[in-house]
């Protein structure tokens, strides 16, 4: 489906947010690199940070935008605790939602090469194989899913936060939209693993997967998504 949002949409490509937020940067606000926050201590009016290079600085706010495996985080949720610091990273890791993103960005000439008509060219495309709504049932809202599998068979979930009898089921959808008046197109493919939805991941956030390790997932659907996935550089 076009994702035709409320109030529309606006996409931007991240790398041009950034340097347009560090070129309008006032001169009075400095901006120190290379100092990992470990930890910090309220000491009266005062917020004491800690950095892994020895460092300390103090600060009356301290707004934490440190990422999935925020420092901040972890010393907040450590507050009041007698915890060692190993039980303090273990009790402060993120919770997975069991899907995978493979995203790629790609010169839009490519996908205008082999798919001129392509409706990620010019707009923001969702395609899916969950349906998700709410059904009325003893005057109660419950959401509810359905997907398509590969063998054509549907399934209902009348409670999406519970998955656990159904490991081993896979869902995925794609979302692709233009970025730079055109220029580029922002591919995302997701695939859920409703099993691992609520656990810890294990390894590193962010790896690098071959194009074919992936496309296989959306074998037999419809071509413009064959074509965004298939794109080859
Ligand atoms: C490959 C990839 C592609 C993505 N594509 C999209 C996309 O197309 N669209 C989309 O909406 N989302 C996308 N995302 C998700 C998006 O990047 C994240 O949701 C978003 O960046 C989270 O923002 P954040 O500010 O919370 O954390 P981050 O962007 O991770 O920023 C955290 C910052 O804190 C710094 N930091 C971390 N720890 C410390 C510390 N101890 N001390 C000091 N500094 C620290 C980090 O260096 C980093 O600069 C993508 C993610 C990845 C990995």
């Amino acid at each position: 489906m076009d994702l035709n949002l409320l109030g529309g949409s606006v996409s931007f490509h991240r790398a041009d947010i950034q340097s347009i937020l560090l070129e309008h940067l006032p001169i009075s606000t400095p901006c120190h690199l290379s100092h990992r926050l470990t930890s910090y201590t309220e000491t009266g009016a005062e917020i004491k940070l800690e950095f892994a290079n020895g460092t300390t600085a103090f600060c009356d706010f301290l707004i934490g935008a440190d990422g999935l495996n925020s420092a901040v985080r972890k010393t907040l949720l450590s507050e009041g605790k007698n915890w060692t610091e190993e039980e303090a990273v273990q009790n402060s890791r993120p919770l997975w939602t069991g899907v995978h993103i493979y995203r790629y960005v790609v010169n839009a000439e490519l996908i205008r090469r082999d798919s001129p008509n392509n409706r990620a060219l010019s707009k923001i495309i969702m395609v899916s194989d969950l349906l998700i709504g709410t059904i009325e049932l003893d005057s109660q809202k419950h959401p509810f899913l359905v997907f398509r599998q590969k063998q054509g068979k549907f399934c209902l979930f009348l409670d999406v936060a519970n998955w656990d009898s159904h490991r081993g089921d896979y869902l995925q959808h794609i979302v692709a939209f233009p970025m730079r008046q055109g220029e580029l197109i922002n591919i995302v493919l997701c695939v859920l693993d409703p099993g691992k939805q609520g656990t810890y991941f294990d390894g590193p956030s962010v790896i690098q997967v071959l194009q074919d390790d992936v496309a296989h997932y959306f074998d037999g659907w419809e071509g413009d998504v064959q074509d965004l996935v298939k794109v080859r550089k």
